[in-house]
């Protein structure tokens, strides 16, 4: 499965302005509730697909086991459109690095997803470098946008993060371990657009064409109805970005049904987090607040 001989350096990387990108993301008052295809699109932000990007981010991990991984728990702050999750051993360097300067990383991007690429490759090409989708360095799942960059620069060289000449908050990671993902990215939007367009099929090759960038232009940005984990749940629980989608809202009306009062936004937000505190406890679980696969099964 791991490509031994993938080495993520120059040759492979592909130069983008981060910095121009983030700042747009930064500035944007525009969040999510857009019901809309991708191609529609208002705003600067791609928090506005967060929807698809989680059903990719979980899609990509069913072909993939394990393939990118979150840095919950870490000393970090993220932007709403920062999905800090990157390869098992970036994670390892990564979590090394910031307990080693002892100080909150602010990441203003870390795995782009297709969608958030389409969303960035529609408002930006031509104005500035951005990658199409699937050939930016940001869908391999080894780069990070930061903050202080200068200041971090030392710590994250120590463990294998490399600044990219010329884009100053990127860094990508090249240590042992590592594959490159962006085919299985493309590859995980082709299944899932399949799945929901049974008669309009398109080519499973991880390639990224005209017919895969048309679907991916007319993908809703809210998420497909059906999604990569209705058959395989994921675990739910508070994070950032908020966990969105079909899931949430099931689990949002079993908790209702109980009789626990909490809102079916879909978002899974701090009420959520405590009216599933708060089911736990009724059930003697651990109150953590965290859906897995014990406290699912108790809400069936
Ligand atoms: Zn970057």
């Amino acid at each position: 499965m791991e490509d031994e001989s993938f080495s993520n350096s120059e040759s492979t990387l592909v130069f983008e302005a981060c910095f121009e990108i983030n700042e747009r993301e930064a500035n944007s008052s525009i969040r999510a509730s857009f019901n809309g295809l991708l191609k529609d699109a208002p705003g600067e932000s791609t928090a506005i697909a967060n929807g698809l990007s989680q059903q990719l981010i979980h899609q990509i991990n069913l072909i993939l086991p394990n393939a990118l991984v979150s840095c919950e728990g870490f000393n970090v702050d993220l932007e709403d459109a920062a999905f800090l999750l990157v390869q098992p051993p970036a994670q390892q360097a990564l979590h090394r690095a910031i307990q080693e300067r002892g100080k909150t990383m602010l990441v203003n991007s870390g795995y782009r997803t297709l969608a958030q690429q389409m969303l960035l490759f529609n408002w930006l090409n031509g104005i500035s470098p951005v990658a199409e989708p699937g050939k930016s360095n940001h869908q391999s799942g080894l780069a990070i946008d930061i903050e202080d960059p200068r200041g971090w620069e030392p710590y994250l060289i120590r463990h294998g993060w490399y600044p990219l000449a010329g884009d100053p908050p990127h860094f990508d990671f090249d240590g042992g371990g590592i594959q490159d993902i962006r085919r299985t990215a493309i590859l995980a939007f082709q299944k899932l657009w399949n799945e929901n367009h049974p008669t309009e099929k398109i080519s499973e090759d991880g390639a990224y064409g005209p017919q895969t960038a048309k679907a991916l232009n007319r993908a809703p940005a809210n998420g497909f109805s059906k999604a990569p984990w209705d058959n395989s749940p994921r675990v739910l629980r508070l994070s950032r970005p908020m966990m969105e989608g079909s899931d949430v809202v099931r689990l949002q009306e079993k908790l209702k049904a109980t009789g626990i009062a909490v809102s079916t936004d879909g978002l899974f937000g701090v009420g959520t987090e405590k009216a599933v505190k708060e089911f736990q406890q009724k059930n003697n679980l651990k109150p953590d607040g965290i859906v897995g696969a014990t406290t699912l099964e108790y809400l069936k």
